[in-house]
C-alpha cells in the first residue's frame, strides 16, 4: 500500500504533558492492513507550503478486518508534526503513506528466546507485536521485554504488557529508569538503562532481539549483541531518527 490515505483520528489519549496516543480509521472506510511491527508516514505541510513525511509505528496489533492506525507520538518541542498532531482533534483528517519497514519478527524465527528492547515511543511497535509474543511465549519461547525511559510516567502501555505477563508464563516485561530509582514500584523497576538490563539477562548466540527507539541506544545495544555472538540477521533494528 503505498498511495495517499486519508485518515480521521477517532481518538485521541494524552499519555503524558509530551506524549499522546492516537487512533485513526479510514476517512473513507476502507480496510487498513499491516504487519506488526510496521511504520506508516504522516503528511505535513511546513511554512513554505512544502509536503514533509514524518514516520510513526503501528502501536496496536493488526486486526482481521483491518480495523484502525494507532500510534504513539512523542511531542518533540518544535517539531513540525509534533505541532500539528497536538492540535488535531477527533474528527479532523490527515493524509499518509504506507505501511512501511520489514521490523519485528517473521513466521520463520524459531528462537529460544527474543529480547525486545525498547527506548521512549519505541515502545510502540511492540505493543503491536504483543499477541505474537504472548503466542511465542505460550509455545514454550521465552521473550523478554524491556522499556527505558527516563522516568516512570513514560512507561507508555506499562499495564498492557503487564497484563501479558501475568497471564503468559515465559514473557517477562522490566521498566528501566535512567533518572529515577522506581522504589517502592510492584512488580519492581529497573534503576538504570537498558543496557544494564539487558546484562543481566546474558545474551547468547541463539536468541533473537528487537531494537527499538533512540538511535543511539539501537548502535550501542547491537553492538554489545553482536559481541555476545548473536548474528547480525538475529538483531532487528528501528531507529526512531528525527525527521523520519
Ligand atoms: C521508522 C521510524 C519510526 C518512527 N516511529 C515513531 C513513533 O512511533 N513515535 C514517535 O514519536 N516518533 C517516531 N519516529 C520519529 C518521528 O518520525 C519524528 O521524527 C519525530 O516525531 C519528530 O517529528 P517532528 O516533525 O515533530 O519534529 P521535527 O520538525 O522533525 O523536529 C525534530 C526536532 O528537531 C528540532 N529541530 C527541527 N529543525 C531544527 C533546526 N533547524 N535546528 C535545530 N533544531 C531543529 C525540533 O525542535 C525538534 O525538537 C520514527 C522515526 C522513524 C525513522
Amino acid at each position: 500500500m503505498s498511495s495517499h490515505i486519508p485518515l480521521r483520528l477517532v481518538q485521541r489519549r494524552a499519555l503524558t504533558a509530551s506524549a499522546l496516543h492516537l487512533s485513526f480509521e479510514h476517512a473513507a472506510g476502507e480496510a487498513l492492513a499491516f504487519r506488526a511491527g510496521q511504520f506508516i508516514q504522516l503528511h505535513v505541510v511546513d511554512a513554505h507550503g512544502t509536503l514533509q513525511r514524518r514516520s510513526y509505528s503501528l502501536a496496536a496489533a493488526p486486526q482481521a478486518e483491518g480495523g484502525r492506525w494507532e500510534i504513539l507520538v512523542g511531542l518533540a518541542p518544535g517539531g513540525l508534526a509534533s505541532a500539528r498532531l497536538a492540535r488535531m482533534e477527533p474528527g479532523e483528517t490527515v493524509e499518509a503513506t504506507g505501511p512501511f519497514g520489514r521490523f519485528g519478527l517473521t513466521p520463520r524465527d524459531a528462537a529460544p528466546r527474543y529480547l525486545m528492547i525498547a527506548t521512549g515511543t519505541g515502545i510502540a511497535p511492540f505493543r503491536a507485536l504483543l499477541p505474537e509474543l504472548e503466542a511465542r511465549a505460550a509455545g514454550g519461547a521465552r521473550v523478554a521485554v524491556l522499556h527505558g525511559v527516563r522516568d516512570e510516567g513514560q512507561l507508555y502501555f506499562r499495564e498492557d504488557f503487564l497484563a501479558a505477563a501475568q497471564r503468559t508464563p515465559g514473557l517477562s516485561y522490566l521498566g528501566c529508569l535512567s533518572r529515577a530509582a522506581g522504589d517502592g514500584c510492584d512488580p519492581p523497576l529497573h534503576a538504570g538503562r537498558v543496557q544494564t538490563a539487558l546484562a543481566a539477562l546474558a545474551p547468547q548466540p541463539s536468541d533473537i532481539a528487537c531494537l527499538c527507539g533512540h538511535p543511539d541506544m539501537v548502535d550501542e545495544v547491537a553492538a554489545r549483541l553482536r559481541d555476545a555472538g548473536l548474528p547480525p540477521p538475529a538483531v532487528r533494528r528501528e531507529r526512531f531518527t528525527a525527521s523520519g
